[in-house]
């Protein structure tokens, strides 16, 4: 953790955090500004006497201002097209008008690779009830049950899932009446989802309702028992192969990967994914609920691990060899983490000198804002500012703010399930472990959130908008902005590049050692491309200003 402040360093740009932020929200009228100055906040860490460092406090997963041009998306997207989306044997079908599924077709890079062809994967697939005005008036019901046993007919998969948008929850049509109807007369699992894009307050409350769902309908159905290091692997969606990568390195340590939520996942290792010994958890935000309710019904305990940045994944396997505490599985982890080294050190002595010092933002998600600091690190970067769209206080803060958190209103209808263990599969030999280890030190659930690895004095921004974003660059000239597609040509406008930390500008993967050494590579060639020194024209004032002196040119020839 780097105590120094971006805002104090050897910057040009002579600005405080504090005086940039009340910069940003001065433009604001004054409710906005009173609803804004909560979510942003300057990382000022405090110490107590005896050395205890506590956080500010950030206001986050709120209802956003209207017309303030946010980055977020609504609870369909955090349901279907997060975490349901990546699993290529359920048809997942769209209860709605055409725009949702249609703009959420195949835009996410999560990956799958079936073992063969006779493999079922619908992944390519868009399928949509399509509703039209005569099913708002009359209800959808009748045709979504069509939809079904037509998409059981052409395709005979394992399950179906429906996935409400946002007029299937005002007309009242009841997507679980019917996905019930359906199961019995087709003899398959059929479940819906209540994931109405104006649930909650983003995706954030589509990864809830996804949880609770795939936990009712899915989880435990098959007690098949798993090998001696069997895990899961929870909130890692493969977003262009990197739960391939790290699969790999599972697989060379020995682990047994139950199954992955949900990169590059089935159906039938969901249903078997209780009998996992240990969930570690990558992003805390979409998947925390499912660790939790696995532990309360079957007992295996979770961890938070990170398998983004090489040191964060030598440390996640070690973490998960600790866990199992077997001489074996140890050895193996440090033979493979020997293996992938070398060639980490290797790119880094090529990279990152070209890259030190230089400054970044990260503005994504629920989880790689932070995630990827680690590789910045390792580049030598510096993140000065960095926010989430739709986490939560316990994101940013760490996990003992839990008991703070109040649900407010907005959030308030996201059922929690109420879960007890289950007295035939509960496996109390786990708990009975997890005690044991928790006792010698190790610690499960922990997690420590975003702010207390950034910088001091680091600006830290909930749900960012169009304007926050742009007087950021305006003011901070950072070298690489991090965020979405949205963002992405307005940031390269001002002469900034921008990495898309979601998509990963269709490159990638980033995970794993490999990953780390295809990031140093892609953020060399975005922060140091000549481009970004041709933005202006060069009988521009700004142009003339930053062209080398004529000795300094070299004449060939
Ligand atoms: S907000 Fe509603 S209409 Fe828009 S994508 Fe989400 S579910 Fe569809």
């Amino acid at each position: 953790m780097s105590e120094h402040s971006p805002f104090d360093d050897d910057s040009e740009v002579a600005v405080t955090s504090e005086s940039l932020r009340d910069d940003l929200l001065d433009a604001y009228p004054k409710k906005t500004r009173r609803k804004r100055e909560k979510q942003v906040v300057v990382n000022h860490k405090q110490a107590d006497e005896s050395g205890l460092v506590s956080l500010p406090v950030i206001g986050a997963n709120t209802r956003t201002i209207p017309g303030v041009i946010t980055q977020r998306g609504c609870s369909y997207a955090g349901c279907k097209g997060v975490i349901l989306g990546p699993t290529r044997d359920i048809v997942n079908i769209t209860h709605g008008p055409i725009g949702c599924g249609f703009y959420s077709w195949l835009t996410r890079r999560n990956q799958t690779l079936a073992p063969t062809d006779e493999h079922d994967n619908f992944m390519p697939y868009c399928f949509s009830t399509d509703m039209q005005d005569e099913n708002i008036i009359f209800g959808g019901e009748k045709k979504l049950a069509k939809a079904i046993e037509e998409a059981y007919e052409l395709f005979k998969p394992k399950a179906i899932a429906v996935f409400s948008t946002c007029p299937v929850g005002l007309i009242g049509d009841d997507v679980h009446q019917v996905a019930a109807e359906m199961k019995e007369k087709l003899g398959i699992n059929v479940f819906g989802f209540s994931c109405e894009g104006y649930k909650g307050v983003s995706q954030s409350a589509g990864h809830h309702i996804a949880n609770n769902q795939i936990f009712k309908h899915v989880v435990g159905e098959d007690n098949t028992k798993r090998g001696k290091w069997s895990i899961n692997l929870l909130g890692e969606y493969n977003i262009g192969g990197d739960a391939f990568l790290i699969e790999d390195l599972l697989q060379r340590c020995g682990i047994d990967l139950v199954a992955t939520f949900s990169g590059n996942s089935t159906y039938d290792q969901f249903a078997n994914s209780h009998m996992a010994q240990l969930n570690c958890v990558m992003c805390h935000r979409s998947i925390n609920y499912v660790a939790d309710m696995m532990e309360k019904k079957y007992g295996p305990p979770w961890i938070k691990v990170n398998f983004i940045g090489a040191k964060a994944t030598a440390k996640s396997l070690r973490k998960i060899a600790e866990y199992f505490d077997d001489q074996e599985l140890t050895e193996k982890v440090e033979a493979v983490i020997s293996e992938e080294y070398p060639a980490v050190f290797e790119a880094q002595e090529i990279y990152k000198p070209r890259c030190e010092g230089k400054r970044a933002m990260l503005f994504v998600g629920g989880s790689r804002a932070h995630h990827y600091q680690e590789l910045f690190a390792e580049l030598g970067m510096k993140t000065i500012a960095a926010g989430y769209e739709f986490a939560h206080r316990d994101d940013y803060e760490g996990r003992d703010v839990l008991p703070d958190i109040k649900v407010d209103a907005d959030s308030r209808n996201i059922e929690e399930l109420h879960v007890d263990a289950d007295p035939d599969h509960y496996r109390g030999n786990d708990r009975a472990k997890a005690i044991e280890r928790e006792r010698a030190g190790y610690k499960f659930k922990e997690y420590d959130g975003l702010m207390a690895d950034m910088p001091e004095k680091a600006l830290v921004i909930d749900d960012i908008n169009h304007h926050e974003s742009e007087e950021l660059i305006r003011r901070m000239k950072p070298d690489l902005f991090c965020a979405g597609i949205k963002e992405k040509y307005a940031v390269q406008k001002m002469g900034v590049p921008c990495k898309q930390l979601h998509s990963y500008d269709y490159g990638g993967p980033y995970a794993g050692f490999q990953g780390a050494i295809n990031f140093y590579k892609e953020i060399d060639r975005m922060v140091n491309a000549k481009v970004w020194s041709m933005i202006q024209p060069p009988w521009s004032d700004e142009a003339k200003q930053n062209a080398p002196s004529s000795s300094s040119i070299r004449r060939d020839g």
